[in-house]
């Protein structure tokens, strides 16, 4: 016998009967249970998830937050590696290179640009691409401003080890005694020429002395040159002194070394006189650094206080006619 049983209306007998479960009505009944029970269970499951996050979730989030937390901590380290670095190149500039009287390492060296592909690619289309971007843009900036640091650190060094070397060769002393400073006669810039009688310019410094005068290196160097002509510089002398640098003396009336010669500075290497394009007996001198003429005038920091520094550049400047 079955155990459900279902009452229906029978329309011949008009009575209600009580019959046991066919079949089908077995099968009715179990489809409509199951149906509410994967309703029941599914709506529960969506609840819950709503309500509460699953382990995995919780376990990601706390993932993210973990990277969130350790790229804002590169941040900062980055931030404190980019002013450390700032600070080096700073001190670079302004106290190893003027030390040794260079020129500040070229910012085109330490910022050269990324420029060209997008670096950051396969980084897009994330949350947090634009950090993650941010900070490798940063990571290789520093990058590559250490390795130019460490290139101007080589610099420096080959600064220093040549240092004294260099300090001997620069042409630092006026090239006759000039005590009381009478002897500037005329110096660099645009003179009148005493010869062609035109305004031209003057690339080096004019002492008058008389013929006779000693004539001194100024600087430690080589004697490249020793030249006796009836025009221009007349009998003169170049000599090279390393680092860039050379002077030329004009005019003499005597050389006393020849090329090739070691000099000193200080040392006697000829006497004043007037020969070649000259007017009068005196002493035509030039400086040139790489190749270019400079003023020699900011050359004599080794001999000159800076008053009598200023009282020679204001004499330069008062003549207007050059000896040639
Ligand atoms: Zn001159």
């Amino acid at each position: 016998m079955s155990k459900f049983k279902k009452s229906l209306f029978n329309p011949e007998t008009l009575q209600i009967e009580v019959v046991p479960y066919s079949v089908v009505d077995y099968v009715w009944w179990s489809l409509r249970n199951v149906g509410w029970i994967v309703l029941v269970g599914t709506g529960s499951v969506l609840l819950f998830d709503i309500a509460f996050d699953s382990p995995k979730d919780r376990a990601q989030a706390r993932e993210i937050a973990f990277l969130e937390g350790q790229v804002l901590s590169f941040e900062n380290d980055i931030h404190e590696i980019e002013g450390v670095l700032e600070n080096i190149e700073v001190r670079d500039d302004a106290i190893y290179r003027t030390l040794f009287g260079t020129d500040p390492y070229p910012e085109y060296r330490r910022n050269p640009g990324i420029g060209g592909a997008d670096r950051n690619r396969v980084l897009r289309g994330y949350e947090h691409t634009e950090d993650v971007a941010n900070l490798s843009v940063r990571v290789s900036e520093v990058q590559r401003r250490l390795v130019a640091q460490s290139r101007s650190f080589d610099e420096v060094m080959e600064l220093a080890t040549t240092h004294e070397e260099r300090l001997h060769s620069i042409p630092a002393i006026q090239p006759v005694r000039n005590d009381d400073l009478k002897r500037m006669a005329s110096g660099w810039g645009n003179r009148f020429h005493p010869i062609y009688k035109v305004m031209k310019f003057h690339y080096g410094m004019d002492f008058s002395a008389p013929t006779g005068t000693e004539i001194f290196a100024t600087g430690d160097g080589v004697v490249v040159k020793v030249r006796r002509s009836y025009t221009g510089y007349g009998r003169h002398i170049v000599i090279r002194h390393g680092f860039g640098y050379e002077t030329l003396y004009a005019h003499m009336s005597k050389t006393l070394v020849s090329k090739g010669q070691k000099v000193k500075r200080g040392e006697t290497i000829g006497l004043v006189g007037n020969t070649g394009t000259s007017v009068a007996p005196h002493l035509h001198y030039e400086v040139s650094k790489d190749g270019k003429k400079v003023n020699p005038a900011h050359y004599y920091f080794n001999d000159l206080s800076p008053e009598q520094y200023e009282l020679l550049l204001q004499n330069a400047e008062v003549a207007h006619q050059s000896f040639d």
